[in-house]
């Protein structure tokens, strides 16, 4: 077998999760080729909310901040409930608005930058694992000491691990769509915790559209489209005057082994989005930087099939806090507790400041679990005794 190419880490994904491996491990001095079967700029569908999370990962991973040009940032919010207005405010923390096709092209430049090699518009054909090789759409052939798999929610990667990258049941769906309404700074972003159940809709501002969305689990018995029909009537849009678009999103299924010996498995691909907010962007940057710090390490240690053990170590609070929150959402999103979320939100500041915390990133849904405790939202949850059954079940992994 000709091999055309030796690195030490080779990166299948080139969305944050794969850019934010890839400046890691070119930092650490490794060398690294990023693969994507797309041609940058492209589409990815997404509501591209940069929340202060991802605001943080993007300054100690990147070392940068959000270009002006490619950014819409508001402090304004609003919770909604099947269309009617439950509170309006100014939160402390300043998100962000951008398109995901901006937003990855400019990370994969900062990749470029760090000395990643990057090949676009080139599928990974095959993985031979046993002789730590990719043949590349063409033929050629990579061999790698660690592979990082970054390759989204459809991940061939765990496909290749698992036999399939997610459960069926259990995994998230959403319908999204722009519409054509430019936004200015500080246009007001709000979220509608009543028009779907097991989900919420959102309507996030940028510059040239309004992003407007609904997710729930996919195997909640509803049909998500006249939701998002819905939806858009209430916030003023007309449905057949848009274009919507369907994705899969892993909102609360996450893998507890997200890889094996040398395979890693970062961002969508593991899984990792909050299951009550569905913020990836910031968990997919922060487990492609610990996936490449892993596999530094065991580099260095020349044990590079032990890559497993050190990225599970990085990732296992990760995991713990994404546990807790699939936990938890039984409250926000179970039909027993819903009115009293309901209410909470349009009255509780400490709610509301305790869902700010988590996005910040100033706190694990743990603490705010602990918090809580002393008030009779978990004492109600903890008398559910019936959770949906496809709840209960896990990704396989
Ligand atoms: C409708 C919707 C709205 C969302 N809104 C938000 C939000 O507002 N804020 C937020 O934080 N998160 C949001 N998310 C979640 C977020 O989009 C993901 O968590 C995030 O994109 C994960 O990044 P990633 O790098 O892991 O994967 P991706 O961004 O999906 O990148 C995977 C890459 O792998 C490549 N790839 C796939 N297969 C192959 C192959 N065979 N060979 C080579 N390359 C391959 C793909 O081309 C792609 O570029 C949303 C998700 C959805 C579906």
């Amino acid at each position: 077998m000709s091999i055309s190419h030796d690195v030490d880490v080779v990166i299948m994904g080139a969305g944050p999760a794969g850019s934010a491996a890839a400046v890691t491990a070119a930092k650490a001095g490794l060398s690294v080729m990023v693969v994507d079967k797309a041609t940058f700029p492209r589409a990815k569908l997404c509501g591209a909310g940069i929340t202060p999370r991802s605001q943080t990962a993007l300054a100690e991973i990147f070392g940068v901040e959000m270009p002006r040009e490619i950014t819409l940032q508001s402090t304004k919010m609003g919770f909604h409930w099947d269309g009617a207005v439950l509170a309006e405010f100014d939160q402390p923390y300043e998100f962000k608005y951008t398109y995901r096709m901006d937003f990855d092209l400019w990370l994969l430049g900062l990749a470029r930058e760090a000395g990643a090699e990057v090949r676009e518009g080139t599928r990974v054909e095959e993985i031979l694992d046993d002789v730590s090789t990719l043949v590349l759409g063409g033929g050629e052939r990579v061999r790698y000491q660690v592979l990082i798999g970054a390759d989204g929610v459809a991940s061939p990667v765990a496909r290749h691990l698992f036999g399939k990258a997610f459960d069926t049941e259990t995994i998230g769906f959403a319908y999204e769509t722009e519409v054509p309404v430019p936004c200015a700074d500080d246009t007001r972003m709000s979220i509608d915790f009543g028009v779907v159940k097991w989900g919420y809709g959102w309507n996030f501002p940028k510059r040239d559209s309004q992003t407007i969305g609904v997710v729930s689990i996919r195997g909640v018995d509803q049909d998500l489209r006249a939701v998002m029909h819905r939806y858009l009537e209430h916030e003023g849009v007309d449905p057949e005057s848009v274009t919507i678009k369907g994705a899969h999103i892993p909102f609360g299924d996450y893998k507890e082994k997200p890889g094996r010996g040398n395979i890693l498995l970062v961002g969508d691909a593991a899984g990792f989005v909050d299951a009550i907010t569905g913020e990836g962007i910031a968990l997919a940057m922060e487990s492609g930087a610990h996936a490449a710090q892993a596999a530094a390490q065991v580099i260095a240690e020349d044990r590079p099939q032990r890559a497993d053990r050190a990225y599970f170590a990085r990732v296992a609070e990760i995991q713990a806090d994404l546990a807790k929150v699939r936990q938890l959402r039984v409250i926000a999103y179970s039909s027993k507790t819903r009115g009293m979320f309901k209410e909470k939100l349009a009255t509780s500041t400490r709610l509301r400041d305790a869902l700010f915390e988590v996005v910040r990133g100033d706190a694990s849904y743990a603490d705010i679990e602990k918090r809580m405790a002393k008030h009779a939202m978990v004492k109600v949850a903890s008398k559910l005794s019936v959770w949906p059954s496809i709840l209960s079940r896990r990704a396989k992994g």
